[in-house]
């Protein structure tokens, strides 16, 4: 499944699956949307990031780090 690049409130990037109509384990509020940050473990406000704004370095390292695979 195709996931994105979200980065949280307090900096932390991860990648995650980001479905267009909803998800299970997220609460959507327009473009962020709140979920479980895998890096500071609790649910905090996120949004997409475009990946071409990252470095590659920075773009491999929030590709790696995943969340849960529950969209
Ligand atoms: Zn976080």
């Amino acid at each position: 499944m195709r996931r994105v690049i979200v980065e949280c409130t307090r900096g932390g990037r991860y990648s995650t699956i980001w479905l267009p109509f909803g998800s299970l384990k997220a609460i959507r509020l327009g473009r962020t949307r709140i979920q479980y940050c895998p890096i500071h473990r609790r649910f905090e406000r996120v949004r997409k990031v475009d990946p071409r704004s990252l470095s590659r370095r920075a773009r491999r390292r929030a590709q790696a780090l995943r969340d849960l695979p529950i969209p």
